[in-house]
């Protein structure tokens, strides 16, 4: 399998379980070497992919390290009036991002990182996997698990998109503590708070309890509004991209700005808005895909992450009988139409909420 993220390490938990082999290869050096957010919110169904995977002593784990906020989403205007708090359509628990990956890593073996994925070669019998250190690998089926950039799905369906959803966010974490709890209203202690400012900036954030209490803070934007190209944004210090994170909320309330002003620095990057755009179906084979891999959306449903754990779990059921069999009795292809009927679904959702609260670009035709 390629790629160590949320839905490609759920898949290693259900095969373990299911006493299928499997190793996975990872291009990152370690789990801590890239940023992507703090933050996830976990659904019951998410929940459930979870329960189905883990070893119990792991899902106490996983339950143990979350945190169940109210469950509404509130949203303010920039002056900090309360304008809404709405039930949130499926609660379930926020989790520290990081915190998830490392209780979905224990107590799996093969999984090995600083291995790049470049290419793969398929034929009757199984499939090769390339590496850039120069190394090979060979099994009965690959699993590109590696994520919106996914040099799988550009080589396996090279037709599918992935576009600018127009949208950038500005990353950072404020530790909650004497000085900064009053920030925060109890209305924010919710699954998401969104403080919405003109021209579609938004100021969100969102409480995570694990290892100690944080509030997540991102200023999203249009990608307009930055000045920058994303080469630019990207080599910005974590002072310059408060400093950019401040001017976007010039004039807001000043309890707004000291929470962007709280930001610790070194939590502070930038991240571009990518979305697929929902593809027919195609012929299975002894190569699939999972999560962002192929059906990558904005975060504007809290969607992604409970998709990749959902899929995670489908396909290690669907391998559960041997990797031969599932490619042979259509069980890849079952796995595959249900993946993508739920998975684009989501995106579609995540681009209409985007477009609405966001001004994320529509999703093209
Ligand atoms: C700011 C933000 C907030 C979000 N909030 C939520 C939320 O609240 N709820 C929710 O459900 N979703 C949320 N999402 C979406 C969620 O983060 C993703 O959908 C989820 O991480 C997808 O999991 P994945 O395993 O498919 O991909 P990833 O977690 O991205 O993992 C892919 C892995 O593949 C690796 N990889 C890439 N290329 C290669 C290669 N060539 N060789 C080897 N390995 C490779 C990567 O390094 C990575 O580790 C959010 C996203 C963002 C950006």
């Amino acid at each position: 399998m390629i790629g160590a993220g949320i839905g490609g390490l759920c898949l290693a938990q259900g095969l373990k379980r299911a006493g299928i082999p499997c190793t996975v290869y990872e291009r990152d050096e370690s789990p801590e070497s890239r940023l992507q957010g703090y933050r996830l919110h976990i659904d019951a169904l998410g929940i459930h992919a979870l329960l189905e995977v883990l070893p119990d002593e792991l899902f106490a784990r996983f339950e143990a390290t979350s945190l169940r906020p109210r469950p509404t989403v509130a949203r303010y205007d920039e002056q900090l009036t309360l304008q809404a708090v709405v039930d949130f359509p499926k609660p379930g628990v926020n989790v520290n991002r990081m915190t998830l990956r490392h209780t979905l890593l224990s107590g799996l073996d093969g999984v090995y990182f600083g291995k790049r994925l470049t290419r793969y070669e398929s034929d009757a019998h199984g499939v090769t996997a390339y590496f850039a250190d120069g190394t090979t690998a060979r099994g009965r089926v690959l699993v590109g698990a590696d994520g919106v950039n996914s040099p799988v799905r550009r080589q396996y369906l090279p037709h599918a998109r992935i576009e600018d959803s127009g949208l950038r966010q500005l990353y950072g974490k404020v530790p909650l503590n004497d000085e900064t709890r009053p920030l925060f209203d109890d209305e924010m202690h919710a699954v998401f708070s969104m403080i919405l400012g003109p021209d579609h900036t938004m100021v969100g954030v969102a409480p995570v309890a694990h290892p100690e209490p944080f509030m997540t803070c991102s200023v999203g934007l249009r990608r307009e509004a930055i000045g920058l190209s994303d080469e630019e944004l990207a080599a910005l210090s974590g002072e310059r991209l408060r400093e950019l994170a401040l001017q976007q909320v010039d004039g807001w309330h000043p309890r707004v700005r000291a929470m962007v002003s709280s930001w610790v620095l070194d939590t502070a990057f930038p991240l571009v808005i990518r979305t697929s755009v929902p593809l027919a179906q195609w012929d299975s084979s002894r190569v699939t895909l999972l999560g962002d891999a192929i059906h990558a959306m904005s975060p504007a449903a809290g969607a992604g992450a409970n998709a990749a754990l959902r899929d995670g779990a489908a396909l290690a059921a669907a391998l559960s009988e041997g990797p031969d069999e599932a490619v042979a009795n259509g069980a890849i292809a079952a796995y595959e139409q249900a993946m993508t009927a739920h998975g684009f679904a989501a995106v579609r959702e995540s681009a209409v909420n985007g477009r609405h609260f966001h001004g994320q670009d529509p999703l093209p035709v």
